[in-house]
């Protein structure tokens, strides 16, 4: 049976954001093209619940790519927020708030002895980048295949014929002198990170340690380990961006789940707490080279704004042991429901999950590469995907992106995810 979203009034928004928005969005995802729909235009946020312009409610999947780990419009943190902003949106100068979320943050990651905040993720990679860069006194970058580290143009970039050539700009716009320094090597291949640490002499080896922007395709067993042994045996710095991972798969991201520590670690996301900031951080060698205690130039007239520090700090203290098993028993629950359902339906897929993050990688076979991914079947997904929101459930838009579940969504919500998840099956079957 086939069912349809009320969308007169989103439908009305999006012929007016067309006309001074490029593609009626400020972030090319949020469009909707990649299922083969429109946008939907949202009015309110609740919990693990959005409602949109037209009044249709969905179980939300997205949670703003990341940060609401405890759901929309969270009374603790709205509180916060409105206690901030009430003395004042920001100084351009320190404050005490800053100094407890630096502390909070090196609590969880033992190797974040010092940090630096930005206000996007794309400016905390960026600049610990610029750093790596000044601590070897190396320029090339490692990256792998279907990692994204925000929209800076050395990483804006595809591999090239091989190995042994510069990648080349994945966007118009990008010189080709901005990715002559960026070496990618596919994910999961030891071999070719092997063989590229030997051919090039790198500043950093950039790495989601879970990565999550081709759908979560985890590391396999001992590659991260080998990241950080070529890391070491080249003299390269290993850079971990958990801009997702961070706070999200384990209390101190990644590198506490697996035990491979980074030099340094960009954070974002879930650290602003809905609001825009994001850190970078390390030892306190590496980060004492940062102006002004060094000379490493890098800044910001919003970092450390004191409604995002309000807002990060509320959300880091509310994630306890108990707040990860939960998470953990929510993630497990819904990837094993919507498998279960995949299979009743006879839709082949690969269900990929972690604490706090899954796909649903429409696949006959493991999806361990950006490779792989590509090969998912993408017109099924997309019909899966407008099934799923006719009946209440907001998934991410992409196969190339993770489902958020948070510490709002309760397990009334999973049960009824998980039947409509069946029945969106059963409709594209
Ligand atoms: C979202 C994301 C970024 C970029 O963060 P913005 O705040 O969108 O600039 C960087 N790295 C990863 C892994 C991300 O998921």
């Amino acid at each position: 049976m086939s069912v349809s979203l009320r969308d007169t009034r989103s439908a009305e928004l999006y012929a007016r954001a067309l006309q001074y928005l490029p593609g009626g969005v400020n972030s090319p995802v949020r469009a909707m093209r990649s299922i083969g729909r429109d946008p939907i235009f949202i009015e309110r946020g609740e919990g693990a619940e959005l409602t949109d312009v037209d009044g249709n409610t969905y179980i939300d999947y997205v949670c703003s790519w990341g940060p609401l780990i405890l759901g929309h419009a969270d009374p603790e943190v709205i509180a916060a927020i409105t206690e901030a902003a009430a003395a004042g949106t920001t100084y351009g100068a320190p404050t005490a708030g800053e100094v407890e979320i630096a502390e909070e943050v090196s609590r969880r990651f033992p190797s974040i002895e010092m940090l630096r905040m930005t206000s996007s993720g794309t400016e905390a990679a960026m600049s610990a980048i610029r750093l790596a860069r000044a601590a070897t006194g190396r320029e090339k970058l490692l990256k792998f295949a279907g990692a994204y580290h925000g929209h800076l143009d050395g990483l804006l970039a595809e591999a090239g014929s091989g190995l042994a050539t510069a990648a080349i700009p994945s966007s118009p716009g990008v010189p080709s002198a901005a990715t002559a320094a960026t070496v990618i090597v596919p994910w999961n291949d030891p071999q070719a990170l092997i063989e590229a640490t030997e051919q090039h002499e790198f500043a950093a080896i950039l790495a989601e340690p879970y990565p999550a922007n081709m759908g979560l395709v985890p590391p396999a067993d001992g590659f991260l380990e080998l990241l950080r042994e070529r890391a070491t045996a080249t003299g390269a710095l290993l850079v971990f961006d958990e801009v997702i991972s961070g706070f999200r798969v384990a209390s101190g991201g990644a590198q506490e789940l697996t035990g491979v520590i980074p030099d340094l670690t960009a954070l974002g996301k879930i650290f602003g707490g809905g609001l825009p900031a994001a850190a970078y951080g390390g030892s306190r060698q590496l980060m004492e080279m940062i102006a002004p205690a060094g000379d490493v130039y890098q800044a910001g007239t919003l970092s450390g704004n004191p409604l995002a520090v309000a807002a990060g700090l509320t959300t880091l203290r509310r994630l306890d042991d108990a707040a990860y098993i939960r998470l953990q028993a929510t993630t497990e629950a819904l990837a094993s429901g919507i498998r279960e359902a995949a299979g009743e339906a006879g839709v082949p897929v690969d269900v990929v999950h972690t604490t706090g993050l899954f796909t649903v990688f429409f696949s006959e076979h493991p999806v361990v590469d950006y490779a792989s991914a590509q090969r998912c079947d993408l017109e099924l997904y997309g019909s899966w995907c407008r099934a799923l929101l006719a009946r209440g459930v907001y998934p991410p838009p992409s196969q190339f992106e993770t489902w958020f579940p948070s510490l709002a969504h309760t397990p009334a919500q999973v049960e009824q995810t998980i039947e409509i998840a069946a029945a969106a099956f059963a409709e594209i079957a």
